[in-house]
């Protein structure tokens, strides 16, 4: 079975960003004050679903989904912290 098919899509379901530590303190606060951001393993998580996921989990654009999602590593470090983040083992 593809890892990709027990997680519904969960990287498709946040936006990501790194959270450095060049990243000021006080920006750090900031972003974890506002609704719906989540802070996990390095990353800050925005929970902002892609309207290409389908209901079925899978890339309604899949051969035109931008690099980003191209380049996107399954069972990497930043797939595992998306699974995390929605409970998947
Ligand atoms: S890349 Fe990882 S998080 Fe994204 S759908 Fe596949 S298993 Fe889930
Ligand atoms: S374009 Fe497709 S692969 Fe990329 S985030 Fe959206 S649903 Fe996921």
């Amino acid at each position: 079975m593809n890892l990709c098919d027990t997680c519904n899509g969960a990287c498709c379901k946040v936006l990501l960003a790194l959270e450095t530590k060049l990243m000021k303190q006080d920006f750090r606060c900031f972003i974890a004050m506002h609704k719906d951001v989540t802070q996990s393993a390095g990353y800050l998580f925005l929970e902002s679903r892609c309207r290409n996921l389908g209901v079925d989990g899978r890339c309604n654009a899949y051969e035109h989904r931008p690099n980003y999602c191209k380049r996107f590593v399954v069972g990497g470090k930043l797939c595992r912290a998306c699974r995390a983040l929605y409970n998947v083992a």
